[in-house]
């Protein structure tokens, strides 16, 4: 499609990802509620809750890890109900950082990198370790390529698996709590990673407590408590005037 063909969206960023009223349910347990949330191509959203609030789900969602109850949830113009439309495709499109990297001990950083590229996009092993290594590069660590996960530090192996999910060329990245698993002193140069990202016009949403980062980098804040989105904000409203009492609840916790 040509830009000229398409006039309306050059003013708004297009919807990428859009919850509608979705529901889901773990047996008894009501674990989304009525959840109404939109992203736009190029935005950040940080998503942020008690332990439990049902933030891993959420994101988890939207790149159909979990189907959803009720309700409709769009990613990238797909409907993704009950029914899973071509989840191959879309995870292609979405990626997606966990806390515990889950990067694969056999391989090397390299070798983790390149596997998807290769087998999904069918790209060739050279254009894949091309790639990689310039991957390697924009997270700072182009001197590891040869070694394996256990050689490296949390943070250099949180970095090696945010390289990797960008081998895929995603259009969406889902990030849960990335540094939740990290030393201190690590969890700074994954946060500049995500940073330069956000920066470089990535889609992202961010499920973390590091209320600093969300405060420079979110578009907006959303709270999950209790399955349901008490409060959605500016980084500015957020901290300064929350709505609710839950909000002002969750930040004198954490801040
Ligand atoms: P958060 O990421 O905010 O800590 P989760 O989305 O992981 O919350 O979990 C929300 C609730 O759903 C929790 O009570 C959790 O125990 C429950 N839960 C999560 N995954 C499952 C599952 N696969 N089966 C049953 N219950 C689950
Ligand atoms: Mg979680």
């Amino acid at each position: 499609m040509t830009a000229s063909s398409s006039p309306d969206n050059s003013a708004k960023p297009q919807l990428v990802v859009e919850f509608a009223g979705v529901q889901k349910h773990f047996g008894d347990l009501h674990v989304l509620r009525d959840i109404n949330l939109s992203v736009r191509q190029g935005e950040v959203l940080v998503i942020c809750g008690p332990s439990g609030s049902g933030k891993s789900t959420l994101v988890r969602c939207v790149n159909g890890l979990e189907p959803i109850g009720a309700g409709r949830l769009t990613v990238l113009s797909r409907l993704l109900n009950g029914r899973f439309p071509d989840l191959r495709e879309l995870r292609a499109e979405v990626g997606m950082v966990f806390q515990h990297f889950n990067l694969y001990p056999h391989l090397t950083v390299l070798g983790n990198i390149t596997l998807a590229p290769m087998k999904v996009r069918g790209l060739s092993r050279a254009e894949a370790e091309g790639k990689a290594q310039a991957l390697l590069e924009r997270v700072g660590i182009p001197e590891k390529a040869k070694q394996h996960p256990a050689q490296l530090s949390g943070g250099q192996r949180q970095r090696v698996a945010i390289a990797r999910a960008l081998a895929m060329d995603p259009k969406i990245m889902l990030f849960d709590e990335p540094t939740s698993a990290l030393d201190p002193e690590m969890i700074k140069e994954v946060l500049d990673v995500l940073t330069d990202l956000a920066r470089d016009g990535m889609t992202m949403m961010v499920v973390t407590h590091e209320m600093g980062f969300a405060r420079r980098v979110a578009d907006r804040i959303a709270l999950l408590d209790h399955g349901r989105i008490v409060e959605e904000n500016d980084p500015e409203r957020f901290f300064k005037t929350p709505r609710d009492e839950r909000t002002k609840a969750f930040l004198s916790k954490i801040l």
